[in-house]
């Protein structure tokens, strides 16, 4: 695909990708937009290349003072199967050789091919792999909630639509409640490194803090909805209970080298691959276009045009994949067949 085939919006950031429409955007005489010249601003006090040796290094050794001292994992990776989670379990296995296990939710609308890639990926690593799969009546009502509903707030929104942001919410939930109960004292994350910041990828959780994450997400939810979801949640007493064994968050994609092209050759070697019936931003997850295609409508802006806009200016990827991979023209037959599971109830 060329850029010829992609409705690029009038007004756009010369340098990056974001939209005149994005929230808070301004420009400047050049076209560059204001979150552009404020990172070429921080990015010139900081090496990013020696940012990341340092990470790398803070990795190592906490690697090495944790790995082996846990009863069964030393890891739990949250894993949808998608190329960014499949390329974090390999990265780690082999760098680190470490106890994991890879915790899937499926959330009802995983590709097959994703599961096939799961069990490849798994299976060449040698990786325990759980799946857990909530009730379909308590998913739709969250989706076919979200689908028609901003209820989280306009800052989370700026990152991600209301459907992905439920899904996570839960997902980030099952895995730091598993990681507790299993006491496993690293979890680990496949975001992008446009997707979280090099500042959060290796990070002690803390009971307090969690807690109140928790709280402001399930508030966002109505009363009813948190009957049909509660179990999918953190209990309460086990931010006491388990205070002294919060685990460290890692998302180490924030600080190794990130390509692509060379991420899905390294993954094709496995047996991983590409689906075809997921959109241009999900290598895994069937109600994403439908997901995208609310937020558009609602905000007027793509919900991962912030994500793909970082690593454009990044330069982890050029700025023509930036703008196929957020304006060629939605995916149609995707965000019917969402919204028909979700309006018929089929599972
Ligand atoms: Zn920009």
């Amino acid at each position: 695909m060329t850029t010829d085939q992609v409705n690029i919006p009038e007004k756009i950031c010369d340098n990056c990708i974001l939209p005149g429409t994005f929230p808070g955007i301004a420009f400047n005489d050049q076209g560059t937009c204001n979150y552009c010249q404020k990172e070429a601003v921080s990015s010139n006090k900081i090496n990013p290349a020696e940012k990341k040796n340092q990470y790398r290094l803070r990795l190592d050794a906490l690697i090495e003072n944790t790995k082996g001292s846990a009863p069964v994992y030393d890891m739990i990776i949250a894993y949808s199967g998608g190329k960014d989670s499949s390329y974090t379990l390999k990265l780690l296995k082999e760098r680190y050789n470490l106890r994991m296990v890879a915790l899937t939710f499926d959330n009802h609308f995983v590709s097959s091919t994703a599961f096939e890639n799961i069990k490849k990926v798994t299976d060449s690593l040698e990786i325990d792999s759980i799946t857990f799969k909530p009730s379909w009546r308590s998913i739709k009502e969250m989706f076919a909630l979200t689908a028609k509903k901003d209820i989280f707030s306009r800052q989370t929104l700026l990152r991600a639509s209301s459907i992905c942001t439920a899904c996570i919410c839960l997902v980030k939930s099952m895995v730091l409640k598993t990681a507790l109960e299993m006491s496993i004292p690293l979890v680990g994350f496949g975001w992008s490194p446009g997707q979280a910041p090099i500042q959060s990828a290796i990070l002690k959780t803390n009971p307090s803090f969690s807690l109140s994450t928790q709280n402001v997400l399930k508030n966002a939810f109505p009363p009813e909805l948190i009957d049909e979801l509660h179990q999918y949640f953190i209990p309460d007493d086990y931010f006491n209970s388990f205070k002294d064994s919060f685990p460290h968050n890692i998302h180490p994609l924030a600080f190794y080298d990130y390509d692509e092209d060379r991420i899905k050759k390294e993954l094709n070697e496995l047996g991983w691959l590409a689906p075809e019936d997921t959109d241009t931003n999900s290598s895994n997850c069937l109600i994403n276009a439908y997901a995208n295609n609310c937020h558009i409508s609602r905000h007027g802006f793509h919900p991962y045009v912030w994500e793909i806009a970082n690593m454009v200016r990044q330069g982890l990827i050029s700025r023509d994949l930036g703008l196929i991979k957020i304006y060629s023209k939605q995916n149609k037959t995707m965000i019917n067949y969402a919204k028909r599971r979700l309006t018929n109830g089929a599972t």
